[in-house]
């Protein structure tokens, strides 16, 4: 027992993916096997360095579209029943266009953002074409994560195991599994048996502050930056501020001409930040899995050793969006194995 299903990653998306199958009674035929842990930091483990929130950040394609919107229900359901628990808060935002941002992608938001108002010119910036105003989510990443870690292990009875792999095969390692979930993001570049040429790292450097006056959250899309403003829930008066988005950067270093960027364009954004007092206390860098054509969800079937295929349903690439988007984007991934959870949960309660 426990691994019939195993989940390869223990950032975000791996956690979401068994989040939303231990809701559903399988939580003791799972494993999570991780080189990476939550509580653990890794310029290779992601989902720490996250701001985080949902914004518009994410990419205009049909998929990305409906992973926002269910992430985003999701999301503001968990913040509605476990906020406090999960570190997740309902909080307002505001998000400006340096350029007139996709009609496709304004109208899908439109349809289910709670709050939404598109602002009129003389409550944009100077040097913006187009700004909204919504309720977002914002989330504290690295106790979400260690949150959905402790939940998984003590109400869901799911097994959790610190190991590398060398190829995506040895998932299939006990005799028992049935089904493997590839959720390791910046790591499907190289693991063998996926090697995938279309992921790459986008990098992003944060400055960790304290600005308890801040409680609303602000975003500014430029055609080359992205600047941002997250208060960060259940931290005391943390403001996560931001930042960059350098496609195929993978340096975890951080560099102080990036801070001072950061502070210039986020004080010109929020003034409130310097007049209520700020602290920096510190910066870090990230590199988001991303994905030419975007996120991979996908069942695959995997032919191992001569033996009958085995099933294998790769979730990674999320790029900038893990944390607005997991949730969407395992509900898809389990979609594809429906037919063989049904047997897993049969078989179940005849033990
Ligand atoms: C600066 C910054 C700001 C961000 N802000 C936001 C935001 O505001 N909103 C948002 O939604 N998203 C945001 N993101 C993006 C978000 O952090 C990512 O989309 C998300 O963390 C990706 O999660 P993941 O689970 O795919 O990858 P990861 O968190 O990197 O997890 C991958 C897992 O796979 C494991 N793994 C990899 N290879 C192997 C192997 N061979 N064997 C065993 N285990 C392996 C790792 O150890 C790890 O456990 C931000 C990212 C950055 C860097």
């Amino acid at each position: 027992m426990g691994r019939e299903i195993v989940i390869v990653g223990a950032g975000v998306i791996g956690l979401d993916t068994a989040l939303l199958l231990a809701e559903r009674g399988h939580g003791s035929h799972i494993t999570v096997v991780a080189e990476h842990l939550p509580g653990d930091t890794s310029i290779n483990y992601t989902s720490p360095w996250a701001g985080a929130n949902f914004s518009a950040i994410s990419g205009g394609d049909t998929n990305a579209l409906r992973w926002d919107k269910l992430g985003y229900e999701s999301m503001m359901k968990l913040a509605e029943e476990r906020g406090v628990e999960a570190c997740i808060a309902k909080t307002q935002s505001l998000e400006y266009w340096d350029k007139m941002p996709p009609r496709t992608k304004i109208d899908s938001m439109a349809g289910y953002l709670r709050d939404f108002k598109i602002l009129p010119p003389s409550e944009i910036p100077a040097g913006c074409q187009f700004g909204i105003s919504f309720t977002t989510i914002t989330v504290n990443a690295p106790r979400y994560i260690q949150y959905l870690h402790n939940l998984l292990k003590d109400k869901y009875g799911v097994t959790f195991i610190r190991q590398k792999l060398s190829k995506i095969s040895a998932a299939f390692s006990s005799p028992s599994t049935r089904i493997v979930f590839n959720c390791t993001g910046n790591g499907a570049r190289v693991l063998e048996g996926v090697q995938d040429a279309k992921s790459y790292p986008t990098r992003g450097q944060i400055l960790l502050t304290k600005a308890p006056q801040i409680s609303k959250n602000v975003m500014r899309h430029g055609e080359d930056y992205e600047t941002y403003i997250i208060p960060r829930p259940q931290s005391n008066g943390n403001v996560i501020l931001g930042g960059f988005m350098q496609k195929g950067v993978s340096t975890g270093d951080t560099f102080s001409s990036e801070s001072e960027s950061i502070l210039q364009r986020t004080t010109a954004l929020l003034p409130e930040l310097v007049e209520g007092g700020m602290e920096v206390l510190a910066a870090f860098s990230g590199l988001r899995p991303s994905r030419e054509g975007g996120a991979r969800v996908e069942r695959t079937d995997i032919q191992l050793d001569g033996t009958k295929s085995r099933t294998l349903v790769h979730n990674y690439g999320a790029g900038g969006t893990g944390f607005q988007a997991g949730l969407g984007m395992a509900q898809d991934a389990i979609r594809t194995v429906e037919n063989e959870l049904s047997k897993l949960s049969l078989k179940g309660s005849r033990l």
